[in-house]
């Protein structure tokens, strides 16, 4: 049976393990929607080789460059906001939610308002909105299958569970690659030695989250919002193999654990096909060769980002939006050579010491507040 997929952010790196998987199975899925930002001669390259229904570009100045590129195919191409929200909104039977930071809110709204089944990659959109977000399932009916490996490991361990049996939730982080670095030394490091994760290849932003751990910051508040436990119940551990992808401990001491490939098509696939399972091109796990499974706690001295979402997490409010937004700015301005590494989580920090707003209520004050938040770190970011 042919099932009916848009892919919100198909030109990034979710978006490529997704179409990847599709493209091993074509008869077994109908693209109807993709979307990029602004990389348009890739973005019509896959709407042409899927055939998709229409492909929207988010930046509404590379659309006339879109349609020229698609013209003559009968795909139909649209730009902007609102082109993309309806473009979320088109009925499938999968949703894969894969932009990068809380641009894809707004989207991932549209598509929960429908209804739908949603493959959530976006974790940022759960940490700015959570209680926004989860309500809207809800109010909706809709399914959020989680697809960040962590928490599709969780989900894969919480099967056949009884919720009130959990204990704990951990989530494995790989350190990234300054797990051994020292104060001294991550006050150097460049963005290319930050672009470097030993593990996983994944796109720019997510990587440099990783190298400072706030990756795993937006994870913990992912994870809380996600599962049905609360704030302390949830741990971290540090895991620089990524070969454990986190655990659930139940309260008879038994953990599980869910292992697998550092490679995202594994989750991706298990979102594709449940609650059934598909074929990937993964190898079998070779324990054997891997020999050795090592477990650190982690060190919120060197890495305080952690530190910074679990207290976001439990002030509540706009904190986590506000924690967000600042990270992204300050990746961008990292990214761009404009802020050292070791100020990413300075500019957090000190975003966050502003008189925080109170929680949102609606997608609006979401997005204020996170313009808000970005214009504070903007500035100070001129004076760390
Ligand atoms: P990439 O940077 O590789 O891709 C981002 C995608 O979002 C691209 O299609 C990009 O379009 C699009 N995009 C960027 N900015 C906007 C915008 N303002 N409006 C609309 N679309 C936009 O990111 P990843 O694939 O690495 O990550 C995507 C999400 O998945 C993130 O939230 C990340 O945290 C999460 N995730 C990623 C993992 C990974 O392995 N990569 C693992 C687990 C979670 P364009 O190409 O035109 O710029």
């Amino acid at each position: 049976m042919t099932r009916s997929i848009s892919i919100l952010g198909a030109t990034g790196s979710i978006g490529a393990s997704t179409l990847d998987l599709l493209r091993r199975n074509r008869g077994a899925w109908k693209v109807v929607a993709l979307t990029a930002n602004s990389r348009v001669a890739e973005l019509a390259a896959l709407a042409r080789e899927f055939d998709a229904d229409i492909a929207v570009v988010a930046d509404e100045r590379h659309l006339p460059q879109l349609r020229e590129a698609l013209s003559g195919t009968g795909i139909a191409t649209a730009g902007g906001a609102a082109a993309l929200c309806e473009a979320s909104a088109r009925p499938v039977d999968m949703t894969v939610a894969a932009i990068v930071g809380c641009a894809g809110l707004a989207p991932v709204m549209a598509a929960v308002a429908r209804g739908g089944t949603i493959a959530l990659a976006n974790k940022e959109a759960l940490v700015s909105a959570g209680d926004i977000l989860m309500s809207a399932v809800e109010r909706h009916k809709a399914t959020v299958l989680p697809t960040d490996s962590e928490h599709n490991a969780i989900f894969q361990c919480l099967s056949g569970n009884r919720f009130v049996d959990i204990r704990s939730i951990t989530l494995t982080a790989s350190g990234g690659p300054f797990r051994a670095w020292s104060q001294d030394q991550l006050a150097t490091a460049t963005r290319e030695q930050a672009l470097r994760h030993p593990n996983w290849d994944m796109g720019a932003k997510i990587t440099i989250d990783s190298a400072t751990m706030m990756n795993k910051g937006l994870e913990f508040i992912e994870a809380y919002h996600l599962f049905p436990v609360e704030l302390d119940q949830l741990r971290i551990l540090v895991h620089p193999q990524s070969v454990v992808h986190s655990m659930v401990e139940y309260r008879d001491g038994s953990t599980l654990a869910q292992l697998g490939p550092s490679d995202m098509r594994v989750p991706i696939a298990n979102c594709l096909a449940w609650p059934e399972r598909m074929e990937t091109p993964m190898a079998s796990l070779d324990l054997a060769a891997i020999g050795e499974l090592s477990f650190f706690a982690p060190d919120e001295e060197r890495f305080p980002a952690t530190r910074l979402a679990r207290e976001a997490a439990q002030s509540g409010g706009a904190a986590p939006a506000v924690l967000n937004a600042a990270n992204e700015a300050a990746v961008a301005a990292f990214l761009a050579g404009k802020i050292a590494f070791s100020h990413i989580t300075v500019v957090v920090e000190r975003t966050l010491q502003r008189s925080i707003p109170r929680g949102p209520t609606s997608l609006e004050e979401v997005l204020e507040i996170d313009a808000n938040a970005r214009v504070w770190a903007n500035e100070l970011m001129e004076h760390v």
